[in-house]
Formats: C-alpha cells, sequence, structure tokens
C-alpha cells in the first residue's frame, strides 16, 4: 500500500529578551544555577506576574512577519500540571485566545535525489502563535541519585508556533523548521540559539492510505533541537507507524521521545488532552491589549523580511535560486552581501556573491568564526572585487590580496585593497605590448618546448603558459596570455 506521511509542528523560540516575561530576572543563558530567579520565579506566596512589554514586542513583530492577524485583545491562561521545576504547578501560556492567529512561512524545496519529488515550493499554514513561559531545568547529574532543579530559566519568555498539518515528508519539515529558524532570527526576536534549547520543535506525526481524506492518529515527538534529529525522528517514526498498520496494529496517540544515540523513538506518556490541563484565565492578568497604533508603530520598523528579499536578488542582481537562497539564510549575510555591492559597483553583483559564499564563507569556517567578526568588512570585499571587475586583478593574485586584507594589510579602510596591491606592485598585466615581451622571451628560451608543439602535443601548450605566468610573477592576464601565445605559435 502508499502511504502518505502528515506533519504539524510546534515550535518553542525563547524570546530575546533581557528579562523574563513575568518577572524582572535576566534570561541570560549559562549563569550559576538558581543565581537567575527571583521570588515569582519561585513562586513565592503573594507574588504577582508583571508582563514585559518587549516579550509582546516580540510576538507583533512575528505576526506581521507571518502576515497572521494580531488579536486586539488575547488571554493568559493557566495550564494545570505538576512538574519538579513548575513550582507554580501551572504554566502561564495563551489557550482560547492567542496572541498571532494565522499566518504563513513559504519553504522551497530542491530538487531531491528521491524519484517522485521534484523543485517545489509551497506555503505551511500556521494555526497560531502565542506566549507562554518556559519551565525551569531538572538536573539529573552530579547529585548521586538525586536530582538538582535548576529555575534559571523558569519564566523565559516563549512564542509558541503552531503549524497546520501541512507537511508531507520530513524534507519539507526540515525546511519549514529551517525557514522560521532563519525568519525570527532576523527580525530579531529570537536568537534561536538550538544547543542552548532557545528553538526546539516538537514534530507531530501520523499516517494515511494515500488518497484517504481523514488524517490517521499521530504521535508527537517532544524536544528535537536539531534540523538532523527533526529529520531522523520523523522518518523513524513515520516508518514504525506504517509498519504497525501493516502488521494489522493500531496507532495509540502518544507522546514519544527521540533517542539519539539509538536512531529511534519511544513513548514516553499516553498522549494528554487539553482538558486534562483544566486552563482557565489568569486572574492575576489583565487581558493583553494591543491597539492598532503600537501595531503600526511595529510595522515600521520591520526589516525587509527573507522571502520578498530572495526574490529581489534574483530580480534586481540577476542572481540564481542557490544564490539568492545562500544569500538571505540570515539578515548579517545579505546586508553584508549587499554593502560589498555597493561597494563594488552593481555590475559585480555576481562576483560578490561568489566571493561571499566563496572565499569568505571558506575562511570563517576555518577560523569557526561568525560573519560578524570577519575581519574583512563588506566596503573591503567590495572593493576587492571592483579590481577583479575592471581587470586590475586575475581571480589567483585577488586571492592573495583576500588574504592580505584577512590579516588586517592595507588598513581598515574601503580602499585597503587598492592600497595592498599599490604597495605589493600586485597590478595584472593588460599591456599587450608587455605581454607580447614576455611571450617572446619565453619562446626563444625553450625552442624544445616550441618544437613539441609544433609535433602536435597540445601538453607543451600549457607548459608554456606556465613559463610565461612565471615569468609575470603570477600577474599576466590569463585570456591574453592564452591568446596570444596561440597567435604566435600558430603564426
Ligand atoms: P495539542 O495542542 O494537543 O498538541 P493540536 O490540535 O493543537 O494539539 O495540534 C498540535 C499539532 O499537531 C499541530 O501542529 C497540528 O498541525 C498537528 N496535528 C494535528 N493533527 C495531526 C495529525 N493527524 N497528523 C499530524 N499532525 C497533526
Ligand atoms: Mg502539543
Amino acid at each position: 500500500m502508499n502511504w502518505e506521511i502528515v506533519i504539524g509542528l510546534e515550535t518553542h523560540a525563547h524570546l530575546a529578551t533581557r528579562s523574563k516575561i513575568f518577572s524582572g530576572s535576566s534570561t541570560a543563558f549559562g549563569a550559576e544555577p538558581n543565581a537567575q530567579a527571583n521570588a515569582v520565579d519561585l513562586a513565592l506566596p503573594g507574588v504577582l506576574p508583571v508582563l514585559n512589554r518587549a516579550a509582546v514586542e516580540c510576538a507583533i513583530r512575528f505576526g506581521l512577519a507571518v502576515e497572521g492577524r494580531v488579536a486586539r485583545k488575547s488571554v493568559f491562561a493557566r495550564k494545570n500540571y505538576f512538574y519538579p521545576d513548575l513550582p507554580k504547578a501551572y504554566q502561564i501560556s495563551q489557550y482560547e485566545l492567542p496572541v498571532v492567529v494565522g499566518g504563513g512561512v513559504a519553504i522551497s524545496l530542491g530538487k531531491t535525489e528521491k524519484a517522485g519529488e521534484e523543485a517545489m515550493e509551497k506555503t505551511i499554514r500556521l494555526t497560531r502563535a502565542h506566549l507562554e513561559e518556559d519551565a525551569g531545568k531538572s538536573l539529573h547529574e552530579d547529585f548521586r541519585g538525586k536530582s538538582g532543579i535548576d529555575l534559571n530559566r523558569a519564566g523565559t519568555p516563549l512564542l509558541e508556533i503552531v503549524s497546520e498539518p501541512d507537511m508531507r515528508s520530513s524534507a519539507e519539515a526540515v525546511a519549514y523548521a529551517r525557514a522560521l529558524h532563519t525568519l525570527v532570527r532576523w527580525i530579531g526576536v529570537s536568537d534561536g540559539n538550538l544547543q542552548e534549547g532557545s528553538f526546539r520543535c516538537d514534530a507531530n506525526v501520523s499516517v494515511r492510505p494515500a488518497g484517504q481524506r481523514e488524517f490517521g492518529t499521530r504521535r508527537e515527538i517532544k524536544n528535537l533541537n536539531s534540523f538532523r534529529f527533526l529529520q531522523q525522528a520523523i522518518d523513524y517514526e513515520a516508518q514504525w507507524q506504517i509498519a504497525t498498520l501493516e502488521d494489522g496494529g493500531r496507532i495509540e496517540q502518544a507522546t514519544v521521545l527521540f533517542d539519539p544515540g539509538t536512531g529511534e523513538t519511544r513513548a514516553m506518556r499516553t498522549k494528554e488532552d487539553a482538558h486534562d490541563y483544566r486552563y482557565f484565565p489568569d486572574p492575576d492578568l489583565l487581558p493583553l491589549i494591543i491597539d492598532d497604533e503600537w501595531i503600526e508603530r511595529a510595522r515600521a520598523a520591520m526589516p525587509e523580511l527573507p522571502e520578498p528579499r530572495r526574490r529581489r536578488f534574483i530580480d534586481e542582481y540577476g542572481l540564481s535560486a542557490y544564490d539568492a537562497a545562500t544569500l538571505t539564510s540570515s539578515l548579517e549575510v545579505a546586508d553584508y552581501f549587499e554593502a560589498a555591492v555597493a561597494a563594488a559597483g552593481g555590475s559585480a553583483a555576481k562576483p560578490c556573491a561568489n566571493w561571499v559564499m566563496g572565499d569568505l564563507a571558506a575562511r570563517l569556517n576555518r577560523e569557526d568564526r561568525a560573519l560578524a567578526e570577519s575581519p574583512v568588512s563588506a566596503a573591503q570585499l567590495g572593493g576587492l572585487v571592483a579590481r577583479i571587475v575592471d581587470g586590475t586583478l586575475s581571480n589567483n593574485i585577488a586571492k592573495q590580496v583576500f588574504e592580505a586584507l584577512w590579516n588586517g594589510e592595507g588598513g581598515n579602510h574601503p580602499k585597503a585593497a587598492d592600497e595592498i596591491i599599490e604597495k605589493r606592485g600586485l597590478k595584472q598585466i593588460t599591456d599587450a605590448g608587455a605581454i607580447d615581451a614576455l611571450l617572446d622571451q619565453v619562446l626563444a628560451a625553450n625552442p624544445s618546448m616550441v618544437a613539441e608543439f609544433k609535433a602536435g602535443r597540445e601538453k607543451a601548450f600549457n607548459a608554456l603558459v606556465g613559463q610565461a605566468m612565471k615569468a609575470a610573477r603570477g600577474k599576466a592576464n590569463p585570456q591574453q596570455l592564452n591568446a596570444r601565445l596561440r597567435e604566435k605559435l600558430e603564426r
């Protein structure tokens, strides 16, 4: 039988606020356990939550970015459950009236190896996004059979983003998660740090016979904090469900965990339903009212978004779909690229793209540095590319200049490349007379190679080019050198 896989994701993104959502404690990662937990986070009797305006601002920005509806009125609710790292025994969340309703996230998939999966673009619809607080952490190591509780994370603001069950493969789910990850970082609402748990996905997975209208029963894989685990977990889970059904078994709704060690999912508990949580509006908090003026102010402060910017890179600079997607993988990369183009001149977009994605990315990668820490600024790189485009530098010599820029030679200004070229005498030789003179010298000095070429050995041609380049200390324009040499030999 042919099976169709159905996936919906619930994603938790830590919001990039300095303090917690209902208390003044810091949200900074990595402090001593419980150093950042105040009376509110500890749920001492008599304390009251106070909503952090910055968290609401993040939710508004997100709602605008996904073109959802920002609710003029939303309500905080108590979600009741007991957990050792949840001292109130309820989590403040939103239930019936979330702050963002609807919207969507565009994804695109390249052609994949698997037959039948063509390149495609589609929009994953969002159900809602709501504000809530994170819980603390239970620490099970280093306590000799006991557990420790760290409440630093308790009360960290989260945006839970719930998708419709619109994805049909693990590849689509990963594309969606990546697009969402790019988006929240792009608009500055979350640092998206996967290692620190600032961006985690729960994947709801079900399968159904191809052509069936009703969805199958889903199981929810909790807390996936890497795109690779997301893919592996969904693939394993879907295959497990298909095998179970084909064996005549039934799928029971459940919450499952993915074990990266074994690559398997296993049931943690049967799935609770909403009524198990006894949701009710939190009497300690007023309804959240967002007026038009607030929304318009937020709208005015929004950057150009990744999707329109990607399309603009294709239209305005003539970049390929691949280049445009790569250069809009983060706001920093997109800004860097455009600043380099501005410095190099508009017609240099393609070589700028190549340098940003090629030499620069490789060099940063080699030293494990982020783009923000690049010693070569966008203006400097643009200045370098301009000298390739105008023929001053060959690509090979340009790599030398890049290395010099990287090491701080030429000083920290846009014309640094020119200074290095001047100081080191790296200007490409394009003067026809100079190239001719060089070639004549090389031909005279290598009569045996010339004879070999005339006897039909093409290899001898390359050897002569090599000799000439050496004589020019790498600076001769390669195209001119090649063309002139051939003319001379075939004369
Ligand atoms: P809950 O809050 O109890 O987890 P929801 O109904 O809000 O349940 O759904 C949570 C997620 O599960 C959503 O992302 C939704 O798209 C997804 N989902 C719902 N039904 C299915 C299904 N049959 N198969 C796969 N995903 C599903
Ligand atoms: Mg859920």
